[in-house]
């Protein structure tokens, strides 16, 4: 069985040991992860180009995430667009819109989301989209942007907010939350939701599934989500995963070993 982590952070004061983490993501059947590169400052992206440049096993994104969007200047965009257009960047993000914690004003987070998003389709990639609490705005602003192809990471949307995105072509990322009790309305967008459009994350260190639940998440565990999106669906896990790496390797245009 092959499966892809299509969403996770490894910054070195989570993991320390990155070599060990993919190692044991390995051994669990993951045989790539996306890892999200994020501004955190002016000049400093992290470190997942680094990480992914000597590591097969990994594909780096780059992006400005909703929290930073009102520290982000205009520099900074322009070195985002510089770096973002590297071959080995295969998405711009994370991106999108933060109406739960609104650690940056709404119209800094539209701003910034949106101008991503332009970058993201004049470079033809995927966008990697972040959304709490505003599904309303974020599909909005991705019809304004004519945007079409990406991924809404960690979705935990209902069937009508499922249905707005992937009316628009995007793809839905489901992370650890979809094992977790009281979550009937993102079971029912899953069973709604085309196969073919479906990616699994884990969304490490956040949000391990269940069995792992309160334990820092890693790729490994990106097995239970995608068993229980294979429950959802009706189908053996093995169909699950074949079809969601497929997906992912489509999406980002990497090629599987
Ligand atoms: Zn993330």
């Amino acid at each position: 069985m092959k499966l892809v982590d299509a969403h996770c952070h490894l910054e070195p004061r989570d993991f320390p040991d990155v070599d060990a983490v993919l190692a044991r993501a390995a051994a669990a059947g993951v045989v790539q992860a996306v890892v999200i590169g994020q501004f955190h400052g002016p000049g400093d992206w992290g470190v997942a180009l680094e990480v992914a440049r000597t590591r097969p096993s990994l594909v780096a994104t780059l992006g400005i995430h909703p929290h930073e969007a009102a520290r982000a200047r205009p520099e900074d965009l322009a070195e985002l667009a510089q770096l973002a257009a590297r071959p080995e960047v295969v998405a711009v993000g994370e991106t999108g819109l933060d109406y739960y914690y609104d650690r940056s004003p709404r119209p800094a987070q539209a701003r910034i989301f949106g101008a991503q998003a332009a970058l993201a389709k004049s470079l033809g990639k995927p966008l990697v989209v972040h959304v709490r609490d505003a599904h309303e705005d974020c599909a909005v602003l991705l019809a304004a942007e004519n945007a079409s192809q990406g991924v809404i990471h960690c979705f935990t949307g209902d069937v009508a907010a499922a249905r707005r995105y992937l009316d628009l072509g995007f793809h839905l990322s489901l992370s650890g939350v979809v094992t977790y009790k009281k979550t009937e309305a993102l079971a029912e967008a899953v069973r709604f939701a085309p196969l073919e459009r479906l990616l699994v994350e884990t969304d490490s260190p956040y949000l391990a599934p269940v069995p792992y639940r309160g334990k820092k998440n890693e790729p490994a565990y990106v097995v239970e989500t995608a068993r229980r999106v294979a429950e959802l669906k009706g189908l053996p896990l093995e169909t699950l995963a074949e079809a969601t790496t497929a997906n992912a390797a489509r999406l980002f245009g990497f090629v599987l070993p």
